[in-house]
């Protein structure tokens, strides 16, 4: 084997080592975080979800009530869980809004905001789940829910 050889046999373990580490559950959250970042940057927002120290972790949670949460550390240190139940039965769109919701907690450092339209439909991604406004999250209302998550 020559060097030139050598240099690219390596390359190729490296890039497959690199890609080996990641998880399904890391690759598929990488995923939704790339589009939340483009949507932002749609929006005007220029953001990176790599500069906050954010991990995201799926786990069973206790709580009956609680899909998920966003843990913000003294340090700095954020923390986004998933409850798994609920993850591994969710569709793409439900898990976007979740995961969307928790990011405006963690990276857009957005409270809660019950408000609804004269229909009683939540005007807010970031609804508590706990208000009276019912939840839509659809093909029709992703793009102004969005809207109001990035520009709020
Ligand atoms: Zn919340």
């Amino acid at each position: 084997m020559n060097w030139k050889l050598g240099i690219m046999f390596m390359c190729i373990l490296w890039i497959s080592c690199e890609e080996s580490t990641m998880t399904a559950f890391e690759k598929e959250i990488e995923t939704f975080y790339k589009v939340f970042e483009e949507e932002a940057y749609n929006r005007g927002v220029d953001l990176s979800i790599d500069e906050f120290d954010l991990h995201t972790e799926l786990t069973f949670i206790d709580d009956s009530n609680a899909i998920g949460f966003c843990r913000i550390y003294a340090d700095g240190d954020q923390e986004i869980v998933l409850d798994q139940v609920y993850w591994d039965n969710a569709s793409d769109n439900e898990k976007e809004y979740l995961l969307f919701h928790e990011l405006g907690h963690c990276v857009l450092g957005r409270d809660h905001n019950n408000s609804e339209n004269e229909m009683g439909t939540c005007t807010s991604i970031m609804q508590s789940g706990t208000g009276a406004c019912n939840l839509r999250y659809n093909e029709f209302n992703r793009s102004s829910l969005l809207d109001e998550l990035f520009l709020n």
